[in-house]
Formats: structure tokens, sequence, C-alpha cells
């Protein structure tokens, strides 16, 4: 009972809801279902949600989003945003989805955590792609349980970011990933050579574009 009150009282600001295969990252081309929340606490100068920026009211109850992606029969439910990690309910519906077997993954600019989710965060996969316009600075909790770390390559990026001391266990384990921004040729070429670089220092990692864009999919 006290579910489903908090089911009918819990709203969060939902910006889109789409289906469509993952794009970015470790699990790219995977089948999933975009849950895009609405506000982002940074500003990227390159950022391609630029509707899903601005902090608006709650607009949807968390029984009709849940009811909303079982309509679907994806499994695997992507958390995005904007920053899905600045709304504060985020952790009702991982309880909700983790509880009903979902694949859930939170895409994140790791500069917020919310502690609620450290009941379930053995059953989340964590995304984080750190970024410039703050500094490259990522939570703690974030980065403990993160299980890739994504970075965008632009005019600015250099691979000395890769080596900062937070970051450099991610690179050691080969959890790193570089997506050329805007899946332009000069950011691909420059990723290219960053992972050349790396590799002859010992270092693995993938260079990634947003396979979305390139197949025609939102
Ligand atoms: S963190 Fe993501 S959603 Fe926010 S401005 Fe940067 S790219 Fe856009």
């Amino acid at each position: 009972m006290l579910r489903d009150k908090v089911r009918t009282t819990t709203t969060l600001s939902i910006n889109e809801i789409y289906p469509t295969i993952q794009g970015e990252g470790f699990l790219a081309g995977s089948p999933c279902l975009m849950v895009r929340f609405q506000g982002c606490n940074l500003r990227c100068p390159w950022c391609d949600q630029p509707t899903a920026l601005v902090f608006k009211n709650p607009n949807t109850e968390l029984s009709t989003l849940l009811e909303e992606i079982r309509s679907y029969p994806h499994k695997h439910i992507v958390l995005t945003g904007g920053e899905p990690l600045a709304q504060p309910n985020l952790h009702l519906l991982v309880y909700e989805l983790v509880q009903e077997d979902y694949f859930v993954q939170i895409e994140t600019n790791g500069t917020l955590w919310n502690e609620n989710l450290k009941a379930v965060e053995d059953h989340i996969h964590i995304t984080c792609s750190p970024k410039e316009v703050a500094n490259w600075y990522v939570h703690p909790s974030v980065l403990r349980n993160a299980k890739e770390l994504k970075f965008v390559v632009d005019e600015s990026f250099s691979s000395h970011v890769l080596k900062r001391s937070e970051f450099l266990p991610f690179l050691e384990k080969g959890l790193v990933v570089l997506q050329p921004e805007g899946n332009k040729e000069k950011f691909l070429q420059k990723a290219l050579k960053i992972q050349t670089d790396l590799l002859k220092e010992g270092y693995t990692l993938r260079v990634i574009p947003q396979l979305h864009k390139l197949i025609g999919l939102k």
C-alpha cells in the first residue's frame, strides 16, 4: 500500500521517452528505452540536448511513468538528460525498475550523486561523462560506482585529462571511451591519435562515435 502511495505522490520532470538503440559507450548497439529528464546543472558548449537543459516543474507521476515504460518490450532502460541525478526522486524510479528486473543504465555528467541509490548501486550501470565545464569534477560516489568513463573529444580535449589520478584507474582497466564531438571527422582523427599514443604507453581505450546518429536514429 505504501508503495502504491509513493507511486502516485512522486513526480519527476521528463523531457521525452522513446525507444532506440544505445548509441554511445560500452553498451552501444543495445535496444533500449531512453528516459530523458528535464534539467541540467551544466552547460557544455556543444550539448546536443538543448531542450533538456532548463529545469522545469515535475510533470509526470511515477505510476504513469512506470506504465509507459512497461508498455515497451525493452528491458534496457537508459536514464539520461539533462542530468538524471539532478532529479531528487530518481532513486524511487530506480528502485521500481530494479525490482521489476529492468537493466538500468544512468548516463551522468558525474557532478551529482543521490545517497538513496546506495541500496541499489550494485544493480545499476553508471556511465559517467566528466565535463570540462565542471573542471572535470566527478563526485566520489559516482567514481566508485561508474562502469565506464566516456569523454567527448573536442577542440580542447587533451589526453592529460585521462591521466588525472581519479581517472587513471579506469584507463588502466580499459574502461574509457572516447567519443568524437558531433561525429566530426577532425575529432574522430584526434581520438584515434590519442588511442594510438596511449596504446604505446600500454593503455587500451575505445573510440566510439555516436552510433545512433551514424545510422539515422534519434
Ligand atoms: S552535461 Fe550533458 S546534458 Fe548537461 S549540458 Fe553537458 S552535454 Fe548537455
